[in-house]
């Protein structure tokens, strides 16, 4: 049955300066509903002068803003937390039709709102070191912002990346400037209604919407931005890092793409085993950045595995309306995300693997952008969908017979977010966790199963730096060493 908080208007403005504005040129982009393809909204595309704008608004706040020391920023921290909280239904609605996630999995809304909370209280850990370890000194450090932070965040989870990323930039004493992806911005745009809202003083938190050219582009050349934390794809991360070089050599922190493995041993909790995995593909239609793609089963209990795996699959999704409260699997987020996984799948099929679940684009009664469960077998290593991202409901699920080659195919990407491993036996479990190439690893469990208090990023191309309630302040905080001669 629809819900009744589904006709609330959006109508996005920009916010700059502490005022929500239209975009300086009035030029708008539509977004879409990819479950019906209608028309969602009209948001503004922020120009390269309303981008420059808004980080010298962001210039400006940052004295006055740093120097209100962090028990007095947490209280603006904590009244966003509260308005999120308040509108959560709205936001997972705004998000579903612009990017197709169902409600029924929107649990971000109120996560931002925990993750406000968190920093709000966190702050005692800003703190820097102290020693007398030099003989006639005292030395210590201290930890500082540094200044205007710009924060690009992707589509695929958009509230979420808005609250880990402005959350430790504010509390920390930066001041910010955000750009939402143009594929889903009307939930951070109601997130930018909120944070004026909550009194915010003007300039501190600015967030706009757009492209990645020009306003994306304009903030990872732009001299006055120190620091930029960007979330999206590998390719957009090397250019971001290429425009951070060419220009200030502003500190970069990338979470870029994945390609996660699951190795399952013969000893395994195989029902458990197929649950999370399955959970894991399935999870916003396998648009998640730690998805397990591969899955790696010892040969002995491969077929059992393929039989339960596809079972499940089919007996647990529900596609459809991801208004609707019972569904629990959503169309592709655009024309675009649709396309490139239907390739991969087309690509699949001729790269020698068996096609063993789906493989089709139709759903029935219904116009958007959904795919069907798909289930590859045996696809050779070196094929396309087992190496690059495909970021749609795809796994591929090959065979091994030792631990060594396991962890030999599990690794040989380029991409190292996530892998995960499923035996009982406990010292293998440590074995394999220990020569994972990866910066997360599940044992006995996969993504999106993560930990507050642990650090989250990439090994090798999957990024660079860690976020976490206490990384990600740490992200934002310059330290600077400071020797004082106490003796002569
Ligand atoms: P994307 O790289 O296409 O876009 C991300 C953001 O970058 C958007 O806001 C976009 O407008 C902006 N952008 C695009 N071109 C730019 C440019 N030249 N300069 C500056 N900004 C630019 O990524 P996406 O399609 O939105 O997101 C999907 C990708 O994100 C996947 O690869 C996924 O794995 C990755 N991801 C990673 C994590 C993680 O934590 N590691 C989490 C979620 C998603």
């Amino acid at each position: 049955m629809a819900t009744n908080w589904e006709t609330t208007p959006i109508r996005p403005k920009l916010l700059i300066n502490g005022e929500l504005v239209e975009a300086s040129d009035g030029k708008t982009f539509q977004v879409y509903n990819p479950a019906t393809r209608e028309v969602s909204s009209e948001v503004p595309e922020a120009t390269v002068d309303d981008t420059n704008r808004a980080v010298a608004a962001a210039k400006a706040a940052f004295p006055a803003w740093s120097a209100l020391g962090p028990a007095k920023r947490a209280v603006y921290l904590k009244k966003l937390a509260a308005l999120i909280r308040e509108h959560k239904d709205e936001l997972a609605r705004l998000d579903a039709i612009t990017m197709g996630m169902p409600v029924s999995s929107h649990h971000f809304a109120e996560s931002a709102a925990t993750q406000f909370g968190y920093y709000a209280e966190a702050w005692p850990h800003i703190q820097g070191q102290a020693s007398v370890n030099t003989p006639g000194h005292v030395t210590f450090t201290l930890r500082q912002p540094y200044g205007v932070v710009a924060l690009i965040i992707p589509w695929n989870v958009p509230v979420h990346f808005l609250a880990t990323k402005s959350a430790p930039a504010l509390i920390t004493g930066n001041t910010v400037v955000l750009k939402s992806s143009e594929k889903a911005p009307l939930a951070v745009a109601r997130i930018a209604e909120l944070v004026q809202e909550a009194g915010f003083p003007p300039g501190v938190f600015n967030i706009i919407s757009g492209h990645g050219v020009p306003s994306g582009q304009v903030l990872s050349r732009h001299n006055d931005v120190r620091a930029l934390s960007f979330t999206g794809s590998s390719r957009t991360g090397k250019l971001i890092q290429e425009e951070a070089a060419r220009t200030n050599l502003k500190k970069v922190i990338l979470e870029l793409g994945g390609k996660s493995p699951a190795i399952v041993f013969d000893d395994a909790d195989l029902d458990n085993a197929v649950k999370k995995t399955q959970f894991s593909i399935q999870y916003n239609s396998g648009q998640v950045c730690m998805a397990n793609s591969r899955i790696y089963v010892h040969k002995s209990v491969a077929q059992g595995f393929v039989d339960a795996f596809k079972k499940h699959y089919t007996a647990v999704a529900k596609a459809g309306n991801p208004l609707e409260r019972d569904t629990n699997q959503g169309p592709q987020a655009d024309e675009v995300q649709y396309n490139q996984v239907m390739r991969y799948i087309d690509e699949g099929k001729k790269s020698g693997g068996e096609l063993v679940l789906g493989g089709s684009g139709k759903l029935e009664s219904t116009n958007g952008f959904f795919v069907e469960p798909t289930v590859f077998i045996n696809t050779p290593e070196e094929a396309k969908i087992m190496k690059e991202e495909i970021f749609g409901p795809v796994v591929n699920i090959n065979v091994f017979e030792t631990e060594e080659e396991a962890v030999k195919k599990a690794n040989d990407t380029e991409f190292g977010l996530y892998a995960s491993v499923f035996t009982k036996d406990i010292s293998r479990a440590m074995r394999v966790a220990k020569a994972l190439e990866s910066g997360y690893v599940g044992i006995n469990t996969s993504s999106p199963s993560t930990a507050h208090d642990l650090p989250f990023g990439g090994y090798k191309g999957s990024g660079q730096g860690r976020e976490g309630v206490l990384y990600s302040m740490n992200n934002f905080l310059e330290i600077k060493s400071v020797i004082m001669q106490i003796d002569e």
